[in-house]
């Protein structure tokens, strides 16, 4: 959240820099003494506004290149992917905002192939949460095949199916239809099972949008936004107007250039988004069990995620929000549309500041920097975290690593300890180097005794509205270890799913007196707030449980 004026974490210290102070930083001392750098951000063009104005509130400075040099950036921020060239080239005071080769999920067709080979080896029944996708022109035929299969299994009537070019986003080139005679494309395109039956409120089609940070993907450490976006159509829905892209479309691309956008509408209101929290607590007033909703939604993101986690190669200087677009159909079953990479943050509406602003804050708590930046000064730390973009996975020397661990060709290190910046858990193979504090959050809670293991490699369990998410449990933070055990990961989100889901009383729809009790997490009033997600972050509650094995129950 934004900081507070008086809040100490986020006061500048003044810049003091002097010789006596840069020579006792190259003579190895602590750099508690050392000179203070304000951070330093650098924006590729075409990035939102919102992002320059978060981080000068926080006292950050732009780069610029006739006054900085060419090294003299704490985190870059860009909108379109980062070259291979600007990750190998990365310094250990700097981060990037993508991680490397995550198209395998943000691309519409990596996604359906991914998702596809997952449903193959771990099942349909745990893989059911996308809709039926075929890649055309490839999966021409395959497509045919389904639609008569459906339209037979329908008496005659066909389905309705959604067409999307490949790799455009903001609602172009998508068109619905019936008829397989109207599917006209002129280039790579997926065609998916349109979900007809989405939930409404008051006739108007929505989506959700839901933030994720993967703060890493060696060891996977992934944060869920409990704030975050509804995005409604603002026409009402209607299976009679299928060319109506205000009424079946979601985006707000679309949707702001609709007739009734500034309209009133029946209680969505004017304009078309609401925020997440709104959303819960129009559920709450249906006596509707969020919490079971949420976590079939954290569950489609940690098997989405899995599907490239071992193909990502090591980059702990790199940190990534997604956009998760989530359709809930009338049963309430939540299916994943899309992952946006460079999700918008544009702001268009009072919604938007609201969201994105304290989305940017608490991503920029999250990434844990200190108010200035010692390493940087320290210039003598030169070249250390090259990324090997070719190695598939991250190799297991590294490992198990803090957040501060990173695989590296050998470079030249500081002798001396750099004290205020943590470099300790350095891993002892030769070919590794360190990376400062700005990316550690392991924390300690008060009732941790007994699982010291796991303790020291746990990430924080909250930053602001963002909560942990994965790992879960120790055996989750055990099989996100070294190379992901994806085979473990999918098992243990399994037992989750099907502990909660099977859980007597924990049904989509329920009396409300049976919401807060019989489910473990559950959502709760607190001062008047709807809490989106467990109070109590699983993790933390697993280790405090007994029976560590049956955690959920
Ligand atoms: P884009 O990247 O162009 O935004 P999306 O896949 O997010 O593409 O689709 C745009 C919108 O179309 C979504 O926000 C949603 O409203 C609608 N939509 C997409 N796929 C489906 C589907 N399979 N079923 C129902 N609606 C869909």
């Amino acid at each position: 959240m934004p900081p507070s004026p008086g809040d100490v974490r986020f006061q500048l210290i003044p810049m003091t820099y002097n010789q006596s102070n840069k020579s006792k930083m190259m003579a190895g001392a602590d750099v508690t003494d050392a000179p203070k750098k304000p951070l330093v951000f650098r924006l590729y063009s075409g990035v939102p506004e919102v992002v320059r104005q978060v981080l000068l509130e926080r006292g950050w400075i732009e780069y610029n290149e006739q006054e900085h040099d060419e090294k003299d950036w704490n985190l870059y921020w860009r909108t379109t992917s980062f070259t291979e060239a600007e990750y190998e080239n990365i310094l250990p005071w700097q981060r990037l905002n993508h991680h490397p080769k995550t198209m395998g999920i943000t691309r519409k067709d990596c996604l359906a192939r991914n998702l596809k080979r997952m449903k193959g080896i771990y099942g349909s029944a745990l893989y059911d949460f996308s809709p039926v996708a075929f890649i055309l022109p490839n999966d021409y035929t395959k497509f045919l095949a389904e639609y008569s299969r459906e339209m037979l299994e329908n008496g005659g009537t066909p389905g309705y199916w959604i067409c999307k070019p490949v790799d455009l986003s903001r609602g172009r080139g998508i068109f619905i239809f019936q008829d397989f005679t109207n599917l006209a494309y002129d280039s790579s395109v997926i065609v998916q099972k349109y979900i007809s039956n989405p939930l409404l409120i008051s006739g108007y089609k929505f989506d959700l949008r839901i933030y994720v940070c993967v703060k890493s993907f060696h060891p996977l450490t992934v944060y869920m936004y409990q704030e975050g976006l509804v995005r409604f159509a603002t026409e009402k829905y209607s299976l009679n107007s299928l060319d109506n892209q205000y009424a079946h479309l979601t985006n707000t691309s679309i949707n702001k250039f609709g007739l009734s956008y500034n309209s009133e509408k029946e209680r969505v209101g004017s304009g078309c988004k609401w925020t997440m929290s709104k959303f819960r607590t129009y559920l709450h007033s249906l006596n509707i069990n969020e919490m079971l909703l949420w976590q079939r939604i954290n569950s489609i993101v940690t098997l989405t995620l899995l599907t490239i986690a071992s193909s990502i190669p090591a980059s702990p200087n790199c940190v990534e929000l997604f956009g998760f677009d989530i359709l809930i159909d009338s049963n309430f079953k939540p299916w994943l549309l899309e992952v946006n990479f460079s999700p918008a943050l544009s702001l268009d509406c009072p919604v938007d500041v609201t969201v994105k602003k304290g989305l940017l804050h608490d991503l920029i708590d999250l990434l844990n920097y200190s108010d200035v930046d010692h390493l940087r000064e320290s210039q003598k730390v030169t070249k250390v975290s090259k990324v090997s973009l070719t190695r598939k996975t991250h190799p297991s020397t590294s490992s198990p690593q803090k957040e501060t661990g990173l695989a590296c060709k050998k470079s030249p290190q500081p002798k001396k300890k750099i004290a205020s910046q943590n470099m300790e858990n350095v891993p002892s193979n030769k070919n590794l180097c360190t990376l400062p504090a700005i990316n550690k959050t392991t924390h300690k809670p008060a009732s941790f005794k007994r699982f010291s293991k796991v303790e020291s490699i746990m990430p924080r369990s909250r930053v602001g509205d963002f909560i942990l998410t994965f790992p879960f449990n120790e055996a989750t933070v055990k099989a996100s270890q070294k190379l992901t055990n994806v085979k473990a990961a999918i098992l243990e989100v399994q037992k989750l799913l099907n502990s909660i889901v099977s859980h007597k009383g924990c049904g989509m729809k329920r009396r409300k007196e049976d919401i807060s009790s019989n489910c473990r997490f559950v959502g709760k009033e607190q001062n008047g707030q709807l809490l989106w997600g467990p109070k109590d972050p699983p993790l933390l509650s697993v280790m405090c449980t007994n029976n560590h094995n049956d955690s959920f129950r």
